[in-house]
């Protein structure tokens, strides 16, 4: 699996709890950065040795995407396509705010080839959008969600967070709720994380808010896992449930499965044949190295401020990490064997030993083989497994 991530860096206002790459008041610049990310698509294609030959998924993230003319989704799509080859079928999503979504551009989008719409509602009650400094309301969210739908959208997404400051279980269970009866195919739920520099962090540092406690964050988790599995929901990842295996973000999983994938745009990261890059995060310098990126011998990376080459082991200790958030399927040990030439219990013995010991994890049949998977308990404790392989 191959998949093409465009990060679009630019909201309509900053979130009190964001500290993503993305900026407000610059929308003045998007004409020039999507004939930037045009420059990109084309170079990479060109500059990149042994790419796979196709593009399976392709995911427009943020930042807002839905700020971004249905056109230029579309000719984006269309890039990728001529220069790189999209899979028949292959998943193409977009991240949408509901303050964003109209019907109209809900049905541009789907026309543009835009498959799966993934909805950042974050909640549907009204003072926890206004706490986490959102652009919507709860009735916005909902009016979102019936646009896509009727605009055809068959795989919508939903984003929902717990633990907000001052949320109860009996808050959360409404959002869930809420969320169920309006029938989508997929739910990511997150946890809030307090990141330092931001507003929220700063408003319970001071004392203004009072955070959720732990334990009642990890009550919302496991409600979440209850409540879900019995409306037929499988978990398939530690923050990701879908409407069975059809509807699973393929996207997403190029990343947890530790496959290649190329970022294009300001503060996109790639991950090509063990070589990790990181793009400039300003979109002026962006903008600016892909202006020029016609005229100069660039390489292969023309707007890159950073790379990294990780050697076997790192690249091993990352498909464990990461796999291991796979709750459904895990990571088995034949396609470790054939990626690595190495078995998952040679290569971590004392890891394994202690995590099957204190059954986080077990072994699991699948029609090709065993794989290793996160137990319930590892589900709850899941950042001790992926420690273990750190
Ligand atoms: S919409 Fe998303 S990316 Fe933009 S500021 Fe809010 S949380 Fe951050």
């Amino acid at each position: 699996m191959f998949g093409i991530y465009l990060h679009i860096p630019f909201c309509r206002r900053r979130c009190k709890y964001c500290d993503f790459i993305t900026y407000a008041g610059k929308e003045e610049l998007m004409p020039g950065y999507f004939a930037a990310l045009i420059a990109e698509l084309r170079h990479q294609a060109n500059k990149l040795q042994d790419l796979p030959h196709q593009v399976d998924t392709v995911f427009f993230g943020g930042g807002t995407p839905s700020l971004l003319k249905a056109e230029w989704v579309k000719d984006l799509i269309d890039c990728i396509d001529k220069e790189y080859g999209l899979v028949k079928g292959a998943e193409i999503s977009l991240e949408a705010n509901p303050g964003t979504l109209s019907p109209a551009f809900s049905a541009k989008l789907l026309e543009a080839g835009v498959n799966r719409l993934s909805i950042g509602v974050q909640s549907f009650i009204d003072h926890e959008l206004a706490l986490l400094g959102r652009i919507h309301n709860p009735s916005q969210a909902v009016e979102a969600i019936h646009s896509a739908r009727q605009a055809g959208f068959r795989n919508i997404s939903l984003d929902l967070m717990f633990g907000i400051p001052g949320q109860s279980l009996a808050d959360w269970q409404a959002n869930l709720q809420q969320a169920l009866a309006l029938q989508p195919e997929h739910l990511s739920l997150y946890s809030l994380i307090l990141e330092a520099g931001t507003q929220l962090f700063d408003d319970v540092e001071s004392g203004k808010l009072q955070p959720v406690l732990e334990d009642l964050s990890a009550d919302m988790f496991e409600l979440a896992m209850d409540v879900l599995v019995e409306e037929g929901f499988s978990h398939y990842e530690i923050s990701n449930w879908s409407r069975g295996e059809a509807f699973e973000a393929q996207h997403n999983k190029i990343y947890w499965k530790n496959q290649p994938y190329l970022g294009v745009g300001a503060g996109a990261h790639s991950s090509i044949n063990g070589l990790r890059v990181a793009n400039t995060p300003s979109i002026e310098d962006y903008i600016n190295k892909m202006n020029s990126v016609k005229s100069a011998e660039n390489g292969n990376f023309p707007a890159t401020v950073e790379t990294l080459r990780l050697d076997a082991y790192t690249m091993q200790q990352e498909t464990m990490m990461l796999g291991m958030r796979l709750t459904r399927e895990g990571v088995s040990a034949d396609a470790f064997n054939e990626r690595y030439g190495k078995a998952i219990l040679d290569v971590f013995p004392r890891e394994l030993e202690h995590i099957i010991a204190r059954k986080l994890v077990e072994w699991r049949s699948f029609p090709d083989g065993p794989h290793l998977v996160l137990t319930r308990g590892g589900i709850l404790l899941g950042n001790q497994v992926f420690q273990e392989f750190v």
